[in-house]
């Protein structure tokens, strides 16, 4: 009889064969342009950390003061006794930030988006979806017992014709990333909203990669597009250009009311560490001041420089955002192309189905405002010598 171990090895043998294994590498240092991996300094542009703040000191002041304070453990969840000072004065800022009633903070983006699309939808609603987004959408919209449907990446008529067919569900929930994960493009935000008018529906956006960095005041892409007040229900991360971890919800007051009361990675789950929550209340006030305004520029003039340069290595993309996918197809050619780059001190791991489809492996590389132009300029020539 096989044994659990038996079925598990001829599961990871398959893995292996289709190129599609995974293993974690050490990183022995801070996060930032120039990381140690595996005993090996490196050249990074692999990280979600945009604004470079996963290592500033302001905000890890912030936390070793949070940490003499309050400790390092929360101690229970938020609505047991794990609701430290430090989550109002974030929950309070986010809330400003992003110019909504209120806000609510996770323990992650992934629980997050689980938590508030499980609260939000259920038996006889319909959970919209378009086809690239993020696993955490897809996991909350199934495990949310709703029907789910699934358009084709941002096809306006497909999204219309799910929506045309759904009158008979009691509540209809359209959940689009604003800024792609993996693909770097954007939603067509101002043309959902109009479905979402037309066809009675809520929208709910994910603005992981794009909160801190578009906009006048950084708020994200549906500041940029003008939608801000037709969203319903705004979801952000801490993780990605605010530096820290977490995850966010902003919108009504009652939304938020609701959050709490019924989102239950919210509910079951121990509080974030107080360290973590005081940190991103720093990075959140770092992103509104001036010198968040001249970071995120710093930013487009780095992602500028390494699109022109990959450019003119004849590497197109669609991208509008930090995140520059170079699509490689073949699962296994993209990890040679990712291999050849860290032989040359350049980290930038392939990225292969689940995550992005089959045949559509890529390097997904992202450029921060921490980047020196040097940086960038070394990982044009390596990879140029490379595709060659
Ligand atoms: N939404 C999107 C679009 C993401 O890319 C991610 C992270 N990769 C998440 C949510 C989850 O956020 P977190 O990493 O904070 O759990």
């Amino acid at each position: 009889m096989p044994t659990l171990n038996d079925h598990l090895r001829a599961d990871l043998d398959q893995l292996r064969a289709a190129g599609l294994y995974r293993a974690l590498r050490d990183v022995a240092s801070a996060q930032g342009p120039h990381i140690v991996v595996d005993g090996r300094a490196f050249l990074n542009f692999s990280s979600n950390d945009y604004l470079g703040l996963a290592n500033d000191p302001v905000l890890k002041r912030a936390a070793t003061a949070a940490i003499e304070t309050f400790g390092v453990g929360a101690g229970s969840s938020r609505l047991v006794c794990g609701n430290l000072t430090p989550y109002t004065a974030l929950e309070q800022r986010l809330a400003q930030f992003k110019n909504k009633e209120a806000a609510i903070v996770f323990g992650s983006g992934y629980a997050a988006n689980i938590g508030a699309i499980t609260a939000l939808a259920g038996d006889g609603d319909v959970v919209i979806l378009d086809k690239l987004d993020h696993a955490s959408i897809i996991d909350g919209a199934r495990q949310s017992g709703a029907t789910v449907r699934v358009y084709q990446h941002k096809n306006l008529k497909k999204l219309e014709d799910i929506l045309r067919q759904s009158g008979m569900f009691r509540r209809r929930l359209i959940v689009t990333e604003t800024v792609f994960s993996m693909d770097g493009d954007l939603a067509p935000l101002a043309e959902i909203v109009a479905l979402k008018q037309k066809y009675d529906a809520w929208l709910m956006i994910d603005e992981a990669h794009a909160t801190g960095l578009y906009a006048k005041h950084r708020r994200g892409m549906a500041e940029a597009a003008g939608v801000e007040d037709s969203v319903d229900i705004t979801l952000g991360t801490l993780s990605k250009a605010l530096g820290c971890a977490g995850g966010f919800v902003v919108g009504s007051q009652t939304l938020i009311d609701y959050l709490r009361n019924r989102a239950r990675s919210l509910i079951y789950s121990t509080a974030l560490p107080p360290a973590t929550v005081a940190a991103a209340a720093a990075a959140v006030e770092f992103v509104m001041s001036d010198e968040g305004h001249n970071r995120r520029d710093q930013l487009w003039r780095n992602v500028s420089l390494m699109k022109h340069g990959l450019a003119a290595l004849g590497v197109a993309n669609e991208s509008r955002s930090a995140i520059i996918p170079i699509i490689i197809g073949d699962e296994a050619a993209a990890v040679d192309t990712s291999r050849n780059l860290f032989e040359r001190g350049v980290f930038v791991p392939a990225i292969r189905f689940p995550t992005v489809p089959k045949g559509k492996a890529r390097l997904r590389v992202t450029v921060t405002a921490a980047h020196q132009q040097q940086d960038i300029e070394t990982f044009l020539k390596e990879f140029g010598d490379i595709a060659r």
